[in-house]
């Protein structure tokens, strides 16, 4: 199964993809720590696709390269996560119970807060309809 790494830029809107595309994660990677044209100060992310959008990851946020870019906690190297998970993960910010919302609250979970994953709403086809009433929340 060969899939194509493309970034994603979260400072748009719905989300939007960056045009170009990678054969292997790491250069996509490399392509964020170098700095992508139109993207300088952006929140990115790397998508993995096998068309449809398989995995998303958080770019490594140490590193002087992209300080002040980060949108979520520490980590050196990327953050790599299942899209089923994101899917369900947003449906407990959308419509779960106040605990369940709490531990999608847990710092190791900062990669992926309802901010981004509304973001990505257009990749993930989430359903943004469920969401009456919560569209002040913080993330
Ligand atoms: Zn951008
Ligand atoms: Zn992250």
């Amino acid at each position: 199964m060969s899939s194509i790494y493309r970034i994603l830029c979260l400072s748009h809107d719905p989300a939007i993809t960056v045009e170009a595309e990678y054969d292997r994660p790491e250069t996509a990677a490399a392509a964020i720590t170098a700095g992508v044209d139109g993207h300088a100060r952006c929140d990115l992310l790397i998508g993995r696709y096998s068309y449809p959008l398989i995995e998303v990851g958080c770019p490594p946020t140490t590193g002087p390269q992209r300080i002040g870019q980060h949108r979520c906690y520490p980590h050196s190297a990327p953050e790599w996560v299942d899209v089923a998970w994101l899917r369900i993960l947003a449906a407990v910010h959308q419509s779960g119970t106040e605990r369940m919302r709490a531990l999608a609250r847990e710092s190791r979970l900062g990669c992926w807060s309802w901010e981004r994953l509304r973001r990505l709403r257009d990749e993930l086809s989430i359903d943004l309809s469920e969401l009456a009433g919560q569209s002040g929340e913080a993330p």
